[in-house]
């Protein structure tokens, strides 16, 4: 079994400054490529494009003579930042996804490859491993890594400042004790995150004081940005995107998402940790309509929607390694509606009646009897 990690590195200034070259370099060439081909697609038309592998010859023939700074990166980094970019192009033209956008330096998303070329490349210690071409890196959180693990391949990558390494390990499978609890229906939701048939709630982490205090900060510092662009377009300088200053508040403001994102990753992974625990026999979780979510004006809602994306994808991916059964339940299914005692539908029930209240006489949680008759439910889909 293939499992991934990732965690934060300590290059010295010059492994830092190598690695940003490299992850310069693979942003160049994937935008290259792109741009190419957008060329080709636009005069050419559909099913007409350069392959990653005949423009990795191009690149060694032609450009690398304009610019010999391409040479300072690795030649496998370079052919796989082509491949990735092959793969978003291919994607566009078969129409599964849009447009592919071009890498910009502040997103910083391109990840540098480091494919390994020596021996020793990819071995991990306590608090140190062997990166291709970089050398031994030092290790944030020593122990966090599996040590003799067989790197299948590792990734580098660079964000609001600090640096992170992403390895592929292959790890034997584990044996895990065959699930026998009972079935748990959970609800997902935006007002509480989730609500299991058994009662637990947790609520939504965006509501605590700490994350509040936190979001509050961001826009303070948002607001900070946005008044240095405006000085510096006051003061007539056209080129208004760049000086150390803003560079500075933008690191600030990437720190503060990432400390955001932390909070949230880690609570997530506390709740499906517990859910796991208790090792039930199935799980019954409701088709989300998350595009639909996200299309919705509010970047709260969309960020919250994203993270029910994840957090649903990532509870899944857990379930399934311990052989516990997913069901995904349509979203059309009356979960909410359903008297989750005598079945009866309540077709007048509002968003804001937040108790379910029956002619039978129950009287419920909304999201308790949603997630109850989840728990219930005899037509789903299997994960
Ligand atoms: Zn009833």
């Amino acid at each position: 079994m293939l499992k991934g990690y990732k965690t934060e590195i300590l290059p010295t200034k010059q492994q830092a400054l190598k690695i940003r070259q490299t992850i310069g370099t693979c942003r160049y060439l994937y935008n290259l490529y792109l741009a190419s081909n957008f060329e080709v697609y636009e005069t050419l038309g559909s099913g007409f494009f350069v392959t990653a592998f005949t423009f990795d010859k191009y690149v060694n023939h032609v450009v690398k003579k304009e610019f010999p700074w391409i040479d300072d990166c690795g030649a496998k980094a370079r052919k796989q930042a082509l491949c990735n970019a092959e793969k978003a192009f291919k994607n566009y033209m078969q129409g599964k996804t849009n447009r592919p956008r071009f890498k910009k330096k502040r997103q910083q998303k391109v990840k540098a490859y480091f494919p390994k070329n020596a021996k020793g490349d990819w071995t991990i210690w306590r608090h140190k491993l062997q990166v291709p071409t970089i050398g031994i890196v030092k290790l944030k959180e020593k122990g966090y890594l599996p040590t003799k693990a067989k790197v299948r391949s590792g990734t580098i990558s660079y964000k609001a400042g600090r640096y992170y390494v992403s390895v592929l390990v292959e790890v034997s499978d584990n044996k895990f004790e065959q699930p026998h609890g009972e079935g748990i229906g959970i609800d997902l939701g935006v007002k509480e995150l989730a609500v299991m048939s058994d009662g637990t709630i947790k609520p939504n982490i965006n509501k605590t004081s700490r994350v509040k205090q936190l979001n509050k900060k961001l826009r303070r510092e948002q607001r900070r940005l946005s008044r240095k662009y405006e000085m510096k377009k006051k003061r007539g300088e056209k080129t208004a995107t760049y000086s150390a200053n803003i560079e500075k508040q933008v690191v600030k403001i990437q720190r503060l998402y990432q400390t955001l994102t932390n909070i949230r990753v880690d609570y997530e992974n506390k709740i499906i940790a517990a859910i796991m625990k208790r090792k039930p026999s199935y799980i019954v979780l409701e088709d989300l309509n998350v595009r639909g979510m996200m299309k919705n004006r509010h970047l709260s809602r969309a960020i919250a929607a994203q993270r029910l994306f994840y957090f649903r994808t990532k509870l899944t991916t857990k379930a399934k390694q311990r052989g516990i059964e997913v069901r995904i339940v349509d979203r059309f299914y009356p979960s909410s509606k359903k008297c989750s005692s005598c079945e009866r539908i309540k077709s007048d029930l509002k968003l804001k009646d937040r108790i379910y209240r029956c002619e039978c006489g129950l009287e419920l949680d909304r999201d308790l009897n949603a997630a109850i008759n989840l728990r219930n439910a005899t037509k789903y889909e299997i994960a």
